[in-house]
């Protein structure tokens, strides 16, 4: 669930200019641009974008135009010797990039699911250039002095509701990108937006190096007791691939705890992988200690120019949460309880490492972190013992998705969804369907991409190709992404039960981008903060357990037999086990990024301090219980260091406490029913970030959040 990828597309990228380098290649390339399948919308069904006609070749040069073309639109804003009006800036920046905006969905899109190393290697140069192409617009003094001269006189302009919110979200981004500046401060906002960049490259390339270099070597196969052989065959593979003499490498992934920890009998072995990747980036050519104090040193001197006391006040402003203080209350909610579950789930194992020692007349030992995946499987085993063979032939792929995901927002929403087989998607096995209102009018087109390919970026997805707008006309096109594996040729696919889960996840974002029902592009459906997007997914989620839905999709793939209660109630048992270290360890990550978010230029540590700082941080927050280690070590946190969860990781909890209120709604009201799915899209699925998102909220579910729902939904109580 934490782990399940869900990225927006910088809502800047339609309202973005900027004098750059690429502007000169694009004139150069403007001849050729005629036959560029992004040289104008699309003409098929719904603008779905020409998927046959797009080649890797086509990419760099449409953006190189993209920028050109957005560079001149938005300077006859500028320069438009008019008075400024609501038309003539506002609107006219919601409709300047279109070309940009085509470009970039696609080639983000495909480079996640379908991508190759042309692809990520224009990505690299790209990133540099769209950031100075957005700081660039941003940081425009006339185009400003027009934004500003319209938001002070906005009680004025007589503008419906929605059109003073594009116009408030206009003047805000503006001043967030440092607008208000005067022009020394300006440019040392560019300066350290410079600077920033580059460091942040340097902490991911860090990162990557030093996972490498962390790998662990293994001479004898004896040492991999307990993995698989196929897991077993992938390190000799690894092995060989480095050219090393060992026979075996295991590699490491991202999070402090291993996947192969689970599964590994030696506990020295165990103990070897655990320490190396707790600490990696460290020491040596990859250390990230002295790049964490210069990112925070700049942030923090970043967020002191724009007028705020921290980079977490700068940054959650802009938030539902509003403020530091909201998501402490939060946290310091979940925290203890999610600590006690741990707790008492490390008696158990510890309990179990005792009797085994005893059975086997020799010494127990203290639970290690390193120990914990390794026992927990056992007492799962032991607990909740199902076949998941015995579960997966009631989850086939198309019967879920007909039967369950389909058939739920049917029930809710009264949607339909039909194949469209004249409609291609970028490969053969992407399926595309149209869906229908109730009232049989068509919404939108949804792609979905559920099998696993070596060129397919990892983890679960959503993301749009077309917003929805009315001012553009626009229906939404939006697709989801999974990593299903593909079973032999002519065999069923058939699912675990977190498969199910993922699946109903991501057409929780789809619903939200295919309901959105606004005016503007820029507030559509899934542009809202972070700590919002993820909650239409994950209340989705719940309608995967809700016996009414599960009775109607969990049926034998052969015999259509539905799954017995008693099974079901396994799998559902399983599901609430080892919540408390999974949700410790992620409470422990989120409090950390808030302690390194919430200092002031004053306090903040040198590369000397880095650890010392992290470990004081996590003792206060009551977050030191060795066998629970914290999610990911500053060194290779790279949510909060390159992907833009900084001061913003808590943003899955935050979305989660409204996905389970919602789910307690529903509940309170009758369960699932078209008047309940109406409502909810009434207020909150179909509005975009017409209004504040906290404010959708309250107005759906009568009240503040409230956080008690999720700790009973995830079995913490
Ligand atoms: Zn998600």
């Amino acid at each position: 669930m934490f782990g399940s990828f869900y990225r927006r597309l910088p809502a800047a990228l339609t309202c973005v200019v900027g004098a750059c380098a690429m502007a000169a290649q694009a004139a150069d390339s403007g001849a050729d641009l005629a036959a560029n399948p992004f040289a104008r919308p699309s003409t098929l069904p719904f603008q779905l974008p020409p998927f046959a006609r797009i080649h890797d070749a086509d990419y760099a040069p449409a953006f190189a135009a993209g920028m050109d073309a957005q560079l001149k639109e938005v300077a006859a804003i500028s320069k438009d010797p008019a008075p400024p009006s609501f038309e003539n800036t506002v609107l006219a920046l919601e409709r300047s990039g279109a070309l940009l905006t085509r470009v970039n969905k696609v080639f983000r899109n495909l480079n996640a699911a379908d991508g190759n190393p042309a692809m990520r290697q224009l990505e690299q140069e790209l990133a540099p250039k769209l950031a100075a192409h957005r700081d660039s617009i941003r940081l425009d003094a006339p185009l400003f002095a027009r934004v500003d001269d319209l938001h002070q006189r906005r009680a004025q302009l007589g503008l419906d509701a929605e059109s003073a919110q594009l116009l408030e979200r206009t003047y805000i981004e503006f001043v967030r990108a440092g607008a208000m500046l005067g022009d020394k401060d300006k440019a040392r906002l560019r300066e350290i937006n410079a600077q920033l960049a580059s460091a942040s490259t340097r902490f991911r390339q860090n990162v990557l190096k030093a996972t490498q270099d962390a790998a662990v070597p293994v001479a004898d196969v004896a040492d991999l007791d307990g993995m698989s052989p196929a897991d077993i065959s992938a390190a000799a593979a690894a092995a060989q691939a480095r050219g090393i003499k060992d026979r075996y490498l295991i590699t490491l992934s991202n999070t402090t705890v291993q996947p192969a920890l689970t599964a590994l009998t030696s506990r020295a072995l165990r103990e070897r992988i655990f320490k190396a990747s707790a600490t990696r980036a460290t020491s040596g050519a990859s250390d990230n200690l002295p790049v964490i104090a210069e990112i925070m040193r700049l942030r923090a001197e970043r967020a002191h120019l724009l007028g705020y006391a921290t980079p977490a006040d700068y940054v959650l402003q802009d938030e539902t949460a509003g403020t530091p203080a909201a998501v402490k209350r939060l946290l310091g909610q979940i925290a203890p309880v999610a600590m006690a579950a741990a707790r008492r789930e490390a008696t158990q194992i510890q309990h179990l490492i005792d009797l085994q020692a005893s059975a086997a007349h020799r010494e127990s030992f203290t639970l290690q972190p390193w120990d914990w995946a390794f026992y927990a499987e056992q007492v799962r085993k032991d607990r909740y013992s199902f076949d998941e063979t015995a579960v997966r032939p009631y989850f086939e792929l198309d019967r879920v998705l007909n039967d369950g995901v389909f058939y739920a927002a049917h029930e809710l929403y009264g949607l339909s969804f039909a194949e469209r087989k004249d409609l291609h998607g970028y490969r053969e096995d992407v399926r595309v369907f149209e869906v229908r209102d109730a009232d049989g009018t068509p919404l939108g087109l949804f792609l979905a991409d559920y099998f696993a390919r070596d060129n397919k970026q990892g983890g679960a997805w959503m993301n749009t190709y077309v917003d929805q707008s009315e001012f553009f006309g626009t229906h939404p096109v939006v697709s989801n992404n999974l990593n299903i594996a593909r079973p032999a040729a002519g065999q069923p696919v058939l699912l675990g039960f977190s498969e199910v889960t993922t699946l109903f996840h991501e057409f929780g974002h789809a619903l939200h981008g295919l309901m959105s029902k606004v005016h503007y592009a820029s507030l559509s459906g899934t542009n809202v903060p972070r700590d919002f997007a993820e909650y239409p997914s994950q209340y989705n989620e719940m309608w995967a357990r809700e016996p009414v839905v599960l009775a109607h999709f969990a049926r034998h793939y052969q015999n259509g037999d539905p799954m017995p209660k008693s099974l079901f109630d396994k799998v559902l048992a399983a599901q609430s086990f080892n919540e408390g270290f999974e949700t410790s360890s992620y409470v422990a990550a989120a409090m950390l990024d808030q302690s390194w978010h919430q200092l002031g230029s004053g306090r903040l540590p040198d590369a000397d301090g880095v650890e010392a700082f992290e470990a004081a941080a996590l003792k206060e927050a009551g977050m030191d219980f060795a066998p629970v280690p914290v999610r990911y070590h500053s060194p290779y946190f790279l949510h909060i260091y390159v992907h833009g969860y900084d001061a913003g990781y808590y943003a899955y909890l935050w979305s989660e406490v409204l996905a389970r209120d919602t789910g307690k709604w529903f509940h309170t009201h009758g369960g699932i029913s078209r008047a309940n799915g109406d409502y909810l899209r009434a207020k909150i699925l179909s509005r975009g970030r017409t209004l504040d998102p906290g404010q959708l909220f309250e107005e759906f579910y009568g009240g503040p959040p409230d956080g008690e729902p999720l700790l009973e939904y995830r079995g913490l109580k």
